[in-house]
């Protein structure tokens, strides 16, 4: 019961931090927070995912890469170029630890917009803490396993973090449905995403990369959106954008209009306090302060954004999803029904 719960309970934990901190605040910057309520939630979100604390400024980095060249050569994770899980997992590890070291320097593109806290990053991140956290675990089965095979889940604490991002990025670029049609092979795996907590609705995401809600079906559901709805009516987060349909085909008939882009692009990636999404959208939310997500919404040209160059993604009534950082040859998307 005591092993069961504590699996659980990591395992739910670690997944819905990882979601909600180190990807889409981190990467995605889809909600801002106060100073304070940052710091607590890097904290909770080291201690939480211990052994595997996942550093967000080189989570951000491989993130943003993996959008723009998903399912390349270039991407960083995709089971499209590894043979199997581990593989794709060992090159992911390498490259993060670049990025960590700082011995690698991601495109100027992708810099910028995440929390950066250089003592927690460096406690936690180093061997003694992932050690000592690990021995806690330990110390856990040995006071509370009953059988002999409840020590078969121990390794699986130790590799949380990655162990999740192994599933979401193998899984979500491999099996399931697609409900967009990407230039990838980004897939939707689980129709109730309770196991990793929205984070396998991957078409979705990739299709509508600024919405903070990754479901689209009605009969999708995706918890860590469910959070960000509960922390922002708690007013511990702003969100940056109000998500999208949750049905496609109903977005597509209350579409009076394909809305534009904002209509001046500023160079460089990093954010814009203020700046958000669709035009529409950008003057009530910059009012309040609410971050610049990624991407952004606006032609890579920095012209608004036509019609043509919008594609049938504005169907969907999610406009914001160019970037300066997302190539133009990796932007097409439409509905797959
Ligand atoms: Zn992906
Ligand atoms: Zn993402």
């Amino acid at each position: 019961m005591h092993i069961s719960l504590f699996f659980t309970g990591h395992w739910a934990l670690s997944v819905l931090l990882q979601s909600l901190f180190q990807h889409r605040y981190a990467a995605h910057r889809m909600y801002a927070m106060g100073p304070k309520t940052e710091r607590s939630l890097h904290l909770l979100t080291a201690l939480v995912q211990g052994s595997s604390y996942l550093e967000p400024r080189a989570y951000a980095l491989l993130h943003r890469e993996h959008h723009a060249f998903a399912d390349t050569e270039k991407d960083p994770h995709s089971p499209a170029h590894h043979g199997n899980p581990a593989r794709m997992m060992l090159a992911t590890a390498r490259r993060y630890a670049a990025f960590v070291t700082r011995r690698e320097h991601p495109e100027a593109r992708f810099l910028g917009g995440y929390p950066e806290w250089p003592a927690v990053d460096r406690a936690f991140g180093r061997w003694p803490s992932r050690i000592g956290f690990g021995a806690l675990y330990t110390l856990f089965y040995w006071r509370f396993a009953t059988r002999r095979w409840q020590y078969l889940l121990l390794p699986l604490h130790y590799v949380m973090g990655p162990m999740h991002g192994a599933i979401v990025n193998w899984c979500g670029h491999r099996y399931g449905y697609r409900n967009f049609r990407t230039r990838d092979e980004s897939r939707n795996s689980l129709p109730v995403d309770a196991l990793c907590m929205g984070e396998l609705f991957q078409n979705n995401h990739h299709a509508r990369p600024a919405n903070p809600d990754f479901a689209s079906r009605r009969f999708e559901l995706d918890p860590t959106w469910q959070v960000m709805r509960l922390l922002a009516r708690l007013k511990l987060i702003r969100l940056a954008h109000v998500p999208c349909g949750r049905d496609m085909e109903v977005a597509q008939q209350s579409l009076p209009t394909p809305a534009r882009a904002l209509p001046s692009a500023r160079p460089g990636p990093s954010p814009s306090p203020g700046h958000i999404g669709s035009k529409r959208r950008g003057s009530a939310a910059a009012s309040k302060g609410v971050p610049a997500s990624w991407p952004h919404s606006r032609t890579a040209s920095g012209s608004p954004a036509t019609p043509a160059s919008l594609g049938t993604i504005a169907a969907s009534r999610w406009t914001s999803c160019w970037t300066t950082w997302m190539p133009a040859s990796r932007r097409g998307t439409t509905p797959a029904r």
